[in-house]
């Protein structure tokens, strides 16, 4: 059993910077950024908005950049994921899938989002061959052909434009007749000669056979009347669930499963703090996630400070 000051649960924009901060005030930080480090940030192309990179900058390469910082300052890194907590005590208690375990005196969560996808028959069992949520990842496979991407808002929007870059034709199924994104990706899509959109659609089933997907089956949902759209891929980009199941039962969460804190991080356990899409379903950007992980670390550093000098726990606000 390891103990530590601070444990970090997840490898996202808000974990590696509460590990930045938490390293550099010198409390002895361990992160945990599950098998895929780097979180969503790693299946965007390029982050235009991200301050500091006036030409953008890969996830991908944010990722590394961020590893690189919090190593710099101490951070001790762990490519694994915690699939056991205990919180109802301090020091609090994780342990990683392959059975490592710790006894941290604070923690931070930034365990992020994951994709929301059709729940359409023919869906799972397409993941992977023909069915993506990362066009990042698997544009290249759909070169020169023709895909349909599902969704209106930013990711829909930004991913659609990344993937002209590769397809012949793209459709794009909104299930409104407005795009929630925003104003400069919208006419960027709208004024992108491969993007066809297709309004008030959705789809309702992945059609595929032995060699993958072969076509979606499309529904417009104002006059009800369907039809099947041939189609090489489909890429689904219609939001994101907050990747709380670890937790539920243990702090309290909204009805959407966000984890509940206030504006500093705090959960409803003393010393155990909350950051990034986790507990944000508003904003979910990678600097507004950034931004809270500094905060969370702050916050720990300053319970770890009360508590030593201090018999009495502070408590949650
Ligand atoms: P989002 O903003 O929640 O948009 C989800 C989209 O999917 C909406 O258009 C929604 O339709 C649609 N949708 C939801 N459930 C659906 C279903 N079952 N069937 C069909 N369509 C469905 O999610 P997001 O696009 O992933 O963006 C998440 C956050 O990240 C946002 O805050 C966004 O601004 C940010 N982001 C920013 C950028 C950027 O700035 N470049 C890039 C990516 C993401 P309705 O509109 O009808 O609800």
């Amino acid at each position: 059993m390891k103990t530590i000051d601070v444990g970090i649960i997840g490898g996202g924009p808000a974990g590696y910077t509460a590990a930045i901060y938490s390293s550099r005030a010198n409390l002895n930080t361990v992160q945990f950024l599950g098998v895929q480090p780097g979180g969503q940030i790693t299946l965007t192309n390029d982050l235009e908005n991200f301050p500091g990179f006036p030409d953008g900058i890969g996830g991908l390469e944010l990722a590394e950049n961020f590893e690189k910082q919090a190593t710099k300052f101490g951070t001790v890194t762990v490519y694994d994921k915690i699939d056991k907590v205990d919180f109802s005590k301090r020091p609090f208690y994780l342990k990683t899938t392959v059975g490592e375990e710790y006894l941290a005196e604070s923690v931070i969560i930034s365990t992020g989002s994951s994709s929301r996808m059709l729940g359409v028959p023919g869906e799972t069992e397409s993941i992977g061959k023909g069915v993506s949520t990362c066009a990042t990842c698997d544009a290249f496979f759909y070169r020169d052909k023709h895909v349909v991407v599902v969704g209106g808002g930013d990711s829909a929007l930004d991913e659609s434009l990344f993937l002209t870059r590769f397809v012949k034709k793209l459709t794009l199924i909104h299930r409104r007749d407005k795009f929630r994104g925003s104003p400069i990706l919208q006419n960027r899509v709208l004024s992108n000669d491969k993007i066809e959109v297709v309004w008030n659609s959705v789809v309702e089933e992945v059609l595929h056979n032995e060699s993958g997907v072969y076509a979606a089956r499309i529904k417009n949902v104002e006059n009800e009347s369907s039809h099947d759209l041939k189609t090489d891929g489909i890429f689904v980009f219609i939001g994101h669930i907050p990747n709380t199941e670890l937790f539920t039962g243990i702090l309290n969460l909204d009805d959407h499963g966000y984890i509940l804190t206030d504006r500093s991080g705090h959960t409803n356990i003393p010393g155990v703090f909350a950051a990034g899409d986790v507990q944000d379903s508003i904003y979910r950007q990678a600097i507004t996630a950034a931004g809270s992980g500094c905060v969370a670390a702050l916050e720990a550093y300053k319970f770890l400070e009360h508590v030593k000098s201090s018999s009495e726990v502070p408590l949650s606000v």
